[in-house]
């Protein structure tokens, strides 16, 4: 059964839009650029995490085209006439109509507060208030000189933001990261998060005795910056500043010191894949008791998107662990845990099918393979040394083999 965190219109809406707007007002249906009610709301700042959004839940509005910048924030996609415009995000149709200056246009309100815009359309292929997948096709392209042009835009909160700051238009890439959003009035402010540097220094302190096996790699005791608290992939800060690379000596590491997350857990979903599957899913039963894998404290305990109810677990040997699809969580953010203490109970919260863990391993911010650190045929700690390098490249060497990423 696969499951992957992911942005899920639902969820989402529930997030950060109310559920109540069913239906658009008129205002909605005719202006290409109005406000998102209820966008900011509950507070003057929200989070986009495009980091955790799986490959196939986002699209490029042409796939075949050629884009360039402007006029203006927009992007101008040169293509065949007669082409499909698609979706790209999740989300319900705000507008579909001829607009004066626009052509024909399709707004799509997307469930994490953007709105993307299709405009100059030789027609819709959807109305107002259609619920449309990421990659559905919206509309047709048009022809201008007898080249198919079309006309993309993105907004928050009736405000053009830069599309290439969510897009590298050369590559038709998602920039995947993490975005803020604070709300200014007259503007929407973006600033787009992730990058470790950007974070004030970590705070220097004795840690913790008997807190973790490998103490010292990183201090965990510090004040957890309100960005660690409100992004799973959120970088560990000063993990890397002592020295380019940290080495985990898991080979040294005694009973009790570490446990298998499910124990008695069966793997339905392995690491990576097609869908870049960012964690393994571990099976048993509803509500089993889920234990923290290593010694440490818990830096994020939430809802958090696709994710459902998460726990994520920093530890002092510089890896972080993740525990999703939760139907309880037994700890709070800032709790100091020991291996083997129970965190969280299994159960299908975000977007899972079934009811299992979603278990990742990251170092840094990034994923890697749990079957890297854990044998889960024998549901233990492989015996091998972990030496992470700041660029993101890991191995493990065990018995004299090393393996690389
Ligand atoms: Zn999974």
């Amino acid at each position: 059964m696969k499951t992957h965190p992911i942005t899920t219109l639902v969820l989402m809406v529930a997030l950060s839009l109310p559920m109540a707007a069913d239906n658009f007002t008129p205002a909605e249906q005719q202006q290409i650029s109005i406000a998102t009610p209820g966008l900011f709301d509950k507070s003057k700042s929200f989070t986009v995490d495009l980091s955790v959004l799986p490959q196939g839940d986002w699209s490029f509005p042409l796939p075949v085209g050629t884009a360039q910048k402007g006029p203006g924030l927009d992007l101008t996609i040169t293509t065949t006439p007669g082409d499909a415009v698609k979706a790209m995000f999740d989300g319900r149709v705000r507008l579909a109509r001829h607009v004066a200056g626009h052509g024909n246009t399709v707004v799509i309100r997307h469930g994490n507060g953007l709105e993307t815009v299709y405009a100059r359309l030789r027609g819709a292929t959807v109305k107002p208030g259609d619920r449309v997948e990421a990659g559905q096709t919206v509309g047709i392209v048009g022809e201008e000189g007898g080249k198919g042009v079309c006309r993309f835009g993105m907004m928050v909160n009736g405000f053009a933001v830069n599309v290439e700051t969510f897009v590298d238009v050369v590559r038709k890439r998602l920039r995947r990261q993490s975005y803020l959003f604070t709300d200014r009035g007259i503007a929407v402010d973006i600033a787009a998060l992730g990058n470790a540097s950007d974070e004030p220094d970590i705070t220097e302190g004795e840690p913790e005795p008997g807190a973790a096996v490998d103490a010292g790699t990183v201090d965990i005791d510090g004040e957890l910056t309100d960005y660690e608290r409100r992004v799973v992939s959120a970088p560990t800060k000063g993990l890397f500043d002592k020295s380019a690379t940290i080495t985990i000596n898991l080979h040294k590491y005694q009973d009790g010191d570490w446990a298998y997350p499910l124990p008695g857990a069966k793997v339905i979903s392995p690491y990576g894949g097609k869908r870049r599957h960012a964690g393994v899913d571990l099976k048993t039963k509803p509500n089993d008791e889920i234990l923290a894998a290593f010694p440490g404290r818990v830096r994020f305990s939430g809802n958090y998107y696709g994710y459902g109810r998460v726990v994520v677990v920093r530890h002092a040997n510089g890896m972080e662990t993740l525990y999703s699809h939760n139907s309880k969580n037994l700890v709070e953010v800032g709790e100091w845990v020991k291996a083997g203490q129970p965190i969280a109970l299994t159960g299908r919260t975000g977007r899972a099918t079934t009811e299992h863990l979603h278990f990742e391993v990251r170092i840094n911010g990034k994923t890697y393979d749990p079957a890297r650190f854990f044998d889960h045929k024998n549901r233990c700690l492989k015996k091998v040394k972990v030496v992470a390098h700041k660029s993101g490249k890991v191995t493990t060497t065990s018995a004299g083999q090393a393996s690389n990423s």
